[in-house]
């Protein structure tokens, strides 16, 4: 029996159309696109259902409205078909990725997210190598889990991050190794993939609008900045650190300014800036004096990640403690515990040890 694959199609570059004002989605394009490529047609396909989103959206546009809709829109299907592909924007795509996995509780069966850099209609493109691998993924493996699908390597969704705004590899997960790696063949590092718990039911997480944010230091960062920042109803707060987590611990408004929010309950998650290695709080002075304003470390979560999750943990109403233990807590795989060294000189050497 042929495999079924549900294909949300949400927008994006791959399903756009060129115009006299530049690349446009366009209703029933993809489909007139995807009927001219025979092998999709081939044996070895699956048979797909393509369900276009209203409005087809560049994914700059997506908020965590957009996300439970394309989680509610697989659950309803989930019964029907074999593998899900969520087409989508390559902009916000790891964020996307980075948040399904909390939203989707209790997944048995791939969700491969994928779009490209080049839309279908153009000769030279990425989009068709894209579509078909991950629509083979999503048929042929047993990888119960949302997984970002592009330029020849298959990414945890909760671990990758766009690192090109043009080129064909334009994602990857730094702290994590690909769950798999396609070239010749389809080569998947099972000992890496999340099993599923088969007697757990799918269950779709609502996320509400609890209000977060993101900030960025930079040298310079004026306490009042980061002040308003903080102010209420903020109740969550991504801060991107230097290295390990640091910050201006000589700056004393700066630290009195996050030990007051934190202070009246706001939940601030450390993350580093560097786009590989993870926070640890206790190496430095410039990283306990943000540990005893009460910021907490986000490990090696990605910024896309600990902002997604952030809103999954605050939608479910519990409080400030419970919240900050539960983004420290490993859910779905998009974090390590603990202190992790690994040498950036040797691709796939990896040494986890917990503190
Ligand atoms: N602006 C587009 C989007 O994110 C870029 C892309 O799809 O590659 O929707």
């Amino acid at each position: 029996m042929r495999k079924r694959v549900y294909i949300a199609h949400t927008g994006g570059t791959i399903g756009m159309r060129r115009t006299d004002q530049g690349y446009c989605t366009e209703h029933g394009y993809l489909q007139q696109q995807m009927a001219e490529i025979p092998e999709l047609r081939h044996a070895s396909m699956p048979e797909v259902t393509l369900h276009e989103y209203e409005p087809l959206l560049d994914s700059s546009n997506m908020t965590p409205h957009e996300w439970v809709k394309i989680a509610h829109d697989i659950a309803d299907h989930y019964d029907d078909y074999d593998g899900f592909v969520v087409l989508h924007g390559t902009d916000t795509m790891a964020y996307t990725a980075s948040a399904l996995p909390f939203i989707l509780d209790g997944l048995a069966k791939p969700v491969i997210i994928t779009g490209s850099q080049i839309p279908l209609c153009e000769i030279r493109n990425d989009a068709r190598e894209n579509l078909i691998t991950s629509l083979l993924i999503a048929s042929q493996y047993d990888i119960p889990e949302v997984c970002l699908y592009f330029g020849g390597r298959l990414l945890r969704g909760c671990r990758s991050v766009k690192v090109s705004a043009s080129g064909f590899a334009a994602f990857d997960s730094p702290n994590f190794p690909p769950l798999g790696t396609i070239g010749t063949g389809i080569d998947i590092e099972w000992h890496l993939v999340r099993r599923s718990n088969d007697a757990e039911r799918l269950r779709v997480h609502d996320i509400g609008w609890p209000v977060v944010s993101a900030l960025r230091l930079f040298p310079g960062i004026s306490p009042d900045l980061v002040h308003n920042v903080l102010r209420p109803p903020l109740q969550g707060l991504v801060l991107e650190a230097y290295g390990l987590g640091n910050g201006p611990d000589q700056n004393s408004d700066f630290l009195g300014v996050l030990a007051e929010a934190t202070g009246r309950g706001v939940v601030i998650v450390d993350c580093t800036q560097c786009l590989e290695g993870t926070v640890n709080l206790s190496e430095y002075a410039a990283g306990s004096a943000l540990a005893n304003a009460g910021v907490i470390s986000g490990f090696d979560m990605t910024r896309e990640a600990a902002l997604a999750k952030m809103y999954y943990v605050l939608s479910r109403g519990d409080s400030p403690e419970q919240v900050k233990a539960t983004m420290q807590e490993d859910l779905r795989g998009e974090l390590t515990p603990g202190e992790i060294t690994h040498s950036p000189h040797v691709p796939g050497h990896w040494k986890t040890g917990l503190v």
